[in-house]
């Protein structure tokens, strides 16, 4: 695991400074409200952000755990953590040429995020750049190995991911600006599914989602409030005892991204979808559909 965050006024690594391991990085960047614009640039094992008009969306979930901590909360954060500092990574939404996108399951003896949907992803080896390392994630994680130059890569957005994702779980102890992709495969859903072969050291369960059912989960809200959760089934694939298990699982897995925790701090969904994903998912979706556009995401207005 390498990299550090590094925060600018501008696209020079001159002056840039380190971003602190307690400090939200939207505030530190002077953004009052969950979402700005950022250039990035990821250089020498150091990712760049920096204000910028014409730069990609930066995002954090509104209740980031470092917006809240108080001077007694950071003094209780261990000296490895806070020495760890904030950590670039890289996420991959792969999708088939018929429209399909990769999504897997953390599996449940995961330090981190156990039990979360979210597309291949991980940490930054030294040297490496960011399309080298969505590749090598997507390959030890599914299987599915591509050169670049077989895949349209694209840049989704900046998430700033917080574990755990709420205070009431505990102190932060992992911090990161993941830097979220699309690439898009030549072959379609069925050739890619043949060719998947899930690490059972990281995830347990994988699955395959149209773009009707992004469209759902990206309009869905956390608690059903305001719309109704489809009684819908989505296909998985599942490792039972090592073996492929195909199984249909509640849409409403999905639909929820906000942790849920009882009184003495016990997460109550622990199978859900993960904040950023759901932000990757709702970049994709406008990227297909952009405001003002002559195309208009089946199911309406949005
Ligand atoms: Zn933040």
């Amino acid at each position: 695991m390498t990299g550090r965050v590094f925060l600018s006024s501008s696209s020079h690594l001159e002056g840039a400074a380190p971003l602190s391991f307690e400090k939200c990085c939207l505030t530190a960047m002077g953004c009052s409200g969950h979402q700005t614009n950022a250039g990035f640039l990821y250089k020498n094992e150091r990712l760049l952000l920096y204000p910028s008009y014409e730069g990609v969306r930066l995002m954090h979930p509104p209740g980031c755990p470092c917006r809240f901590l108080t001077t007694s909360d950071i003094v209780n954060i261990p000296e490895n953590n806070l020495s760890r500092g904030v950590k670039p990574a890289v996420a991959v939404l792969l999708q088939s040429s018929d429209g399909y996108v990769l999504l897997t399951r953390r599996a449940q003896h995961m330090r981190t995020f156990p039990c979360v949907w979210v597309p291949p992803g991980g940490h930054m080896e030294p040297g490496e750049t960011l399309k080298q390392a969505l590749l090598r994630e997507l390959s030890e994680e599914t299987g599915l190995t591509f050169s670049e130059e077989s895949l349209e890569i694209s840049t989704l957005g900046l998430w700033e991911s917080v574990f755990p994702p709420v205070l009431s779980i505990g102190l932060p102890v992992r911090h990161h600006i993941v830097v979220y992709h699309l690439a898009q495969a030549k072959e379609d859903q069925q050739t890619l599914q043949e060719g998947l072969i899930l690490n059972k050291d990281e995830l347990d369960a994988s699955a395959w989602v149209d773009h009707a059912t992004i469209v759902e989960v990206v309009q869905s809200d956390d608690f059903g409030q305001s719309r109704p959760v489809p009684q819908r089934y989505i296909k998985a694939t599942v490792l039972e005892n090592g073996q492929k298990v195909e199984k249909n699982l509640p849409l409403s897995i999905l639909m929820s991204t906000m942790p849920r925790t009882s009184e003495d701090g016990q997460e109550l969904n622990q199978e859900r979808l993960s904040t950023g994903t759901k932000f990757a998912l709702e970049q994709l979706v406008k990227k297909d559909f952009p405001p003002g556009g002559a195309k208009s995401p089946p199911g309406g207005a949005w």
